[in-house]
């Protein structure tokens, strides 16, 4: 596989997210056996995430998005989160389903399932692709989580830098030169 020159290493490839993202959507299938669950992706980091994650489900889906930002891009999140695109359909009712990229402190997910628990959903649980649960500050864990990772800054997948390297096919870790000059 060709790696970009930006990337340290290739954390996780092709073939292992594709392996696992489907083993934990065929979890959720079984769990959800009956219903008709909202599937909320929360962008843009969730898309390619989300994208292989549904065509693995089986049961009747709907699927709606949300855009979010907690202000500062630091360890530490403050104030709420900033709704930069809200949800399509009405929660109430509804047993809804957050997709996200990564969950490290937490913030996001915390605020994030108040809102929509809140709003009256039904049920609300949380499927990650990653995990970084050493930094974790709010009482939050994902329901459904692909892989858990050490505290590295990672790209690709979804996810970027500066925007950058969301269109990856693969989870690498981004070499410090390009953040640290
Ligand atoms: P939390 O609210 O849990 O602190 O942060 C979650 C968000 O932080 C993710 O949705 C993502 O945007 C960002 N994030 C955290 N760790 C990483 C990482 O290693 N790489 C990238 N690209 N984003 C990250
Ligand atoms: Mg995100």
């Amino acid at each position: 596989m060709n790696m970009h020159p930006d990337c340290e290493r290739i954390m996780l490839t092709e073939d292992q997210l594709r392996a696992r993202v489907r083993e934990v959507a065929e979890k959720v299938d079984k769990d959800y056996d009956g219903k008709r669950p909202l599937v909320v992706g929360i962008l843009k980091g969730s898309i390619i995430f989300y994208a292989d994650f549904i065509r693995f489900l089986t049961m009747p889906v709907e699927l709606d998005f949300m855009a979010v930002s907690s202000y500062g891009s630091g360890a530490v999140s403050s104030g709420k989160l900033n709704i930069k695109k809200d949800l399509d359909r009405d929660v109430k009712g509804r047993d809804v389903i957050i997709v996200e990229d990564i969950i490290d402190s937490g913030f996001t997910l915390a605020n994030l399932k108040a809102l929509l628990t809140e709003r009256g959903a039904a049920s609300v649980s949380i499927a990650t692709l990653l995990n970084k649960a050493e930094r974790r500050e709010y009482g939050v864990a994902p329901d459904y989580n692909c892989f858990d990772i050490e505290n590295e800054f990672v790209i690709g997948y979804g996810l970027d830098y500066n925007e950058q390297y969301r269109h990856l096919p693969y989870i690498g870790i981004l070499k410090r030169s390009v953040y640290e000059k």
